[in-house]
Order: structure tokens, then C-alpha cells, then sequence
């Protein structure tokens, strides 16, 4: 199955979670986040290669992220993943405004 894992798409197809695991820089750092590849895909396309994403660490600021595509089983289907939360933002913009 995971020849076939080349685009998110297909990894979102199939329930995979990905995992960006960081290596860190000298040292490893180890820390991982998991995403939904169907949210990844939202942002960089379905046809992106989950392979070629570019993550960098939050903890160590390291750009040698490590990609893994995992299947959870039956028996853990509870996942802890990091998802897109969109906030709204409003700007306040002075302009003239004529009363009567
Ligand atoms: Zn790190």
C-alpha cells in the first residue's frame, strides 16, 4: 500500500493520518504532530505528494521533518491531529459616512 501513497489524496482515500516527525538539527528533537491528509490536501492540492510537503519544527525551528503515512486500527481509532481552524478576522477602516 504505500508505494501507492503519492499523492494526499489517495493517503486522505484511504484513512491514513500523516506524521511530521522532526530530526532536528545536530540532535534529535522528536516531537510529532499529526494531520488529516484530507486537510493538507485542502491547502496544497490532492495531487501534492505527501513525500515532498515542507514542515518545519515548532519546537527546535528545524526543517528535517521526517513524513510517516500511518493506517490506524480498528482498536485505536482515537487520534490526536492537528486540523485548520479558520478565524474570522475584521479590520476596522476609517471612512467618511454622510448622517442625513
Ligand atoms: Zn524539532
Amino acid at each position: 500500500m504505500t508505494g501507492v501513497l503519492d499523492s494526499l489524496g489517495k493517503a486522505a482515500r484511504h484513512n491514513y493520518i500523516l506524521i511530521a516527525e522532526c530530526r532536528g538539527m545536530g540532535q534529535p528533537c522528536g516531537r510529532r504532530s499529526s494531520f488529516l491528509p484530507g486537510d493538507l490536501a485542502e491547502i496544497y492540492g490532492a495531487g501534492r505528494d505527501p513525500h515532498r510537503l515542507r514542515f518545519h519544527c515548532s519546537e527546535c525551528g528545524s526543517k528535517r521533518v521526517k513524513i510517516i503515512l500511518i493506517k490506524p486500527d480498528e482498536r485505536n481509532r482515537d487520534v490526536i491531529v492537528k486540523r485548520p481552524r479558520k478565524r474570522q478576522v475584521v479590520e476596522w477602516v476609517e471612512m467618511r459616512y454622510r448622517i442625513f
